[in-house]
């Protein structure tokens, strides 16, 4: 770990919330549902699609996850009422999983049982390696009463995912590949770049040739073009994959994918819970604090 990641880390809890605001305010569409509609409406004008992200983890109480249900029921009518091209992303502990994991459950399938009958897909994110299990089971029991209507997330990262991608694919799965933010003790996850690097292309190529239908979700550009590279030799229709980055990050690369005619979704968070969301990207990741400060000064970042 280089000396500003480790700066970054040991400094954060005392940094102030507006330099936090400042590293991470181009990744948040703002806190309200209309600036991510804005933002949703500026992203389709350039080509991209989008996913919206309520903001919110780790609720420790019943009352937050049922708010947290509310607000994705309404992005899915703001997603109706506008026809914006845009699904939804949410994650498990959000919707109380550290709680109960049938609750949790219940909380996501009414999301769901909304988002099938206006066609609308909804993602579930995968959050850190202790929830993988519970999130996969409660996935694989959604698929079955909404097919079509729901996807997962694999995280390169760690060791478990190249047998979890050769499963997934025999079932049909859509699935979210990244490499996963989460770091992980090195007992079950790869902790180097490279290999984490290389187990993507690993799990890529299983979840292509297995019938997957995959969100490639990376900013890395040597990944992108490994991808490609294996799109091309697999000859896949261009309903089989789509490229997903973050809002804010490397505007550019989102151009250059979207110009060579392939599918670009924009993962767009908001609401009123960016600091954690920010403080916990910059802790877990540190290379994301590195690259948000680097983009800035080359004015990598959007206007
Ligand atoms: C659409 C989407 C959904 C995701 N969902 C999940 C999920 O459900 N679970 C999960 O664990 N993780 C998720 N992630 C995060 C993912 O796991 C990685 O942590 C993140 O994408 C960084 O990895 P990378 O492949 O872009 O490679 P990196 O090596 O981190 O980045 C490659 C390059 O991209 C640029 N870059 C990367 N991040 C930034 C930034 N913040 N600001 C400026 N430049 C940057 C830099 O130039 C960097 O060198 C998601 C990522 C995306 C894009």
């Amino acid at each position: 770990m280089s000396l500003f990641d480790t700066l970054v880390r040991t400094t954060l809890p005392v940094t102030p919330r507006w330099v936090v605001h400042f590293v991470a305010r181009r990744y948040v569409a703002g806190t309200t549902l209309e600036e991510a509609v804005a933002t949703v409406q500026r992203l389709a004008a350039e080509g991209c699609c989008a996913t919206i992200d309520v903001l919110g983890e780790s609720v420790t109480s019943r009352e937050l996850a049922a708010a947290a249900v509310a607000s994705y029921q309404q992005v899915l009518e703001a997603i109706r009422q506008h026809s914006l091209d845009a699904n939804i992303s949410l994650k498990p502990t959000q919707m109380g999983l550290a709680i109960d994991e049938e609750f949790c459950r219940a909380n996501i399938a009414a999301i769901i049982e909304q988002a099938a009958a206006q066609g609308t897909f909804v993602r579930i994110d995968m959050e850190d390696a202790s929830t993988t299990d519970a999130t996969l089971r409660i996935y694989r029991q959604l698929i079955a009463r909404y097919p079509g209507s729901t996807g997962v997330v694999l995280q390169a990262r760690l060791r478990r995912t190249l047998a979890d991608a050769a499963q997934l694919a025999s079932e049909g799965a859509n699935v979210r590949l990244c490499k996963g933010i989460y770091l992980e003790p090195r007992r079950i996850a790869y902790c180097e770049r490279d290999i984490i690097r290389s187990n993507f292309v690993h799990v890529l190529r299983v979840l292509l040739e297995g019938g997957s239908t995959v969100g490639i979700a990376t900013h890395d550009e040597w990944l992108v073009c490994e991808s490609l590279a294996l799109l091309q030799r697999l000859g896949l229709p261009a309903n089989r994959y789509e490229f997903q980055m973050l809002l804010g990050v490397d505007p550019e690369l989102r151009r250059i994918i979207t110009a060579g005619g392939h599918r670009l979704r924009v993962y767009v968070p908001f609401g009123t819970h960016w600091y954690p969301y920010s403080v916990r990207r910059l802790r877990e990741n540190p290379t994301i604090a590195r690259a948000g400060l680097e983009a800035l000064l080359r004015g990598r970042l959007e206007p």
